[in-house]
């Protein structure tokens, strides 16, 4: 049988989804399942690892149901996932011993502040490539250990650790494999990323027993094959990528100094910056891109905390729009912004500022301002934080994109496209297929299991659908900048 589709499994912070791609990168199906979040105490978020199991099965069947393919004509299935969230399980039973500690979790914030007041920063950085922060598994896992009382049972074998995307393989793939790939162990602040191994001088600072380590593999291997009781059919596992590190991927973003940003809540910004590991001094962080062949290789990676949400805050708080998407024609109704900027810096100021005190501002108000100038600015507000990223990143890697490759709910927004072009002075291409970090999933399977002979022909699934291109003349987007530089200044918390 001609084996001409790929699935990708992408298991997201608020839902399961999958995605259904022929070998061409189009899309034929695909499938969500919404799930439960648990909010415990203030600052915590947890998930029930059995929900994310079974609304993943449930859209996973709902999409190749859908798609009304044959399952055998299905070539390979990728994994993504939410990073970092953390779950431990018995391998024994294969049952959880807690719920799983999502990425957004607080609870270890303490933990954090110790190993920065003991020192203990610098080591993370040079082996991890990370600023410490709550964010990442290490302290979230120590946390489960203790809370669980599971040190002597997990030193003794009894227990695995793994992100999200262990947890599934270990389920969905025959014979149980703990595997987890490099992109995802680069996100646990206990993996090194030079020498790509679990670290001993990480694993005893935060003493986790390193029999609870899962194998890491290449973003692209065949892991196993699907348990036959989901689909009828054993379909090879073959690629495991975390969610950014798949869209950089899904954007074909493979040569040196290739840009991705996703307009989500947040926005995320990775740059390919080949195979040479270096440290930013932009307060940027360094991941594994992915890991081809055993040779790995590495992004810078920013984010915007406030991008899409700063929208959100628009319609929920404000009441001034009433759906995200009325925003774009607000904006173009007036000719500029009126020299009103909004800096959404509700929870602090991330790269390249890092100000966690900063909050957020808006200056220029006349009494001529509007509520367009309010919309508009805060539109605004998101693509100059993420050209603020770039130029970090260029300057960390030493030169601009050719251009810059968007995705996520909110580079649908034509105006966002354009200021961002005109802002960059660079092309902003978005793609035809959206779904880049599904995309992404799908085209390292495809990889793994020889649909695609080379990197190269992979990039053959990516497809410009619009290229936004700078029109605004050079003085006036550098007036902007200094406009927003002015309106950062007023921001941070020493101002
Ligand atoms: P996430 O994956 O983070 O949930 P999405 O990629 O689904 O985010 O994008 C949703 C975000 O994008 C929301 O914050 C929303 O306000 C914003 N958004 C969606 N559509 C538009 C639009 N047309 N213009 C501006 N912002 C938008």
């Amino acid at each position: 049988m001609n084996q001409r589709y790929l699935l990708a499994l992408d298991q997201g912070t608020t839902s399961s989804r999958a995605v259904l791609f022929t070998k061409e990168g189009q899309m034929v199906s695909s499938a969500a399942f919404e799930f439960k979040q648990h909010y415990p105490q203030p600052g915590w978020v947890e998930h029930d690892p059995q929900d994310i199991l079974t609304t993943q099965i449930e859209a996973l069947r709902a999409a190749v149901r859908q798609s009304q393919i044959d399952p055998k004509e299905i070539a390979a299935i990728g994994i993504t996932n939410q990073r970092e969230t953390t779950l431990v399980w018995d391998r024994m039973t294969g049952q959880p011993a807690y719920n799983a500690i999502v990425w957004q979790c607080r609870r270890t914030a303490d933990m954090v502040d110790d190993l920065n007041r003991e020192g203990h920063a610098d080591l993370i950085r040079r082996k991890t490539g990370l600023k410490p922060d709550a964010y990442f598994s290490a302290t979230k896992l120590r946390w489960l250990l203790d809370h669980c009382g599971l040190q002597q049972a997990a030193e003794a074998g009894r227990y695995c650790f793994g992100t999200v995307d262990s947890w599934l393989a270990w389920h969905l793939v025959a014979g149980h494999p703990h595997v987890t790939d490099a992109t995802n162990a680069s996100r646990t602040m206990l993996y090194n990323v030079l020498t790509q191994d679990w670290d001993e001088e990480l694993l005893s600072l935060f003493n986790i027993p390193r029999a609870m380590m899962p194998r890491v593999c290449d973003s692209a291997e065949l892991i196993g094959l699907l348990n036959e009781d989901i689909l009828g059919v054993p379909i090879p596992v073959a690629a495991i990528a975390g969610d950014q590190h798949a869209a950089l991927f899904g954007q074909a973003c493979f040569d040196r100094g290739m840009v991705k940003n996703t307009y989500g809540t947040g926005c995320f910004m990775l740059m390919n910056i080949g195979d040479t590991f270096r440290l930013s001094e932009h307060g940027l962080l360094t991941t594994t891109a992915w890991r081809l062949n055993g040779r790995p290789t590495y992004a810078l990676e920013g984010s915007v905390f406030i991008g899409g949400a700063a929208i959100q805050w628009l319609r929920d708080e404000l009441g001034m729009i009433r759906t995200a998407a009325e925003s774009e024609q607000l904006a173009q109704e007036i000719p500029d912004n009126g020299g009103v900027y909004l800096v959404p810096a509700f929870t602090g100021l991330g790269a390249p500022y890092w100000d966690m005190y900063a909050r957020g501002t808006i200056v220029g108000l006349t009494r001529g301002s509007g509520r367009r100038h309010i919309v508009r600015a805060a539109l605004e507000s998101i693509a100059y934080q993420s050209n603020d990223l770039l130029q970090a990143m260029a300057q960390d890697n030493g030169g601009l994109p050719p251009a810059l490759r968007v995705d996520g709910g909110a580079s649908a927004n034509r105006f966002l496209m354009q200021f961002q072009a005109d802002l960059m002075r660079l092309p902003v291409q978005r793609p035809a297929v959206l779904e880049t970090t599904a995309l992404g999933a799908a085209l390292l399977a495809g990889l793994a299991v020889g649909l695609y002979a080379s990197l190269p022909e992979t990039a053959q699934g990516w497809h410009v659908a619009d290229t936004f291109t700078p029109a605004l003349p050079a003085a006036d987007s550098q007036r902007l900048l200094d406009g927003w530089r002015g309106a950062v200044r007023r921001t941070l918390s020493e101002a």
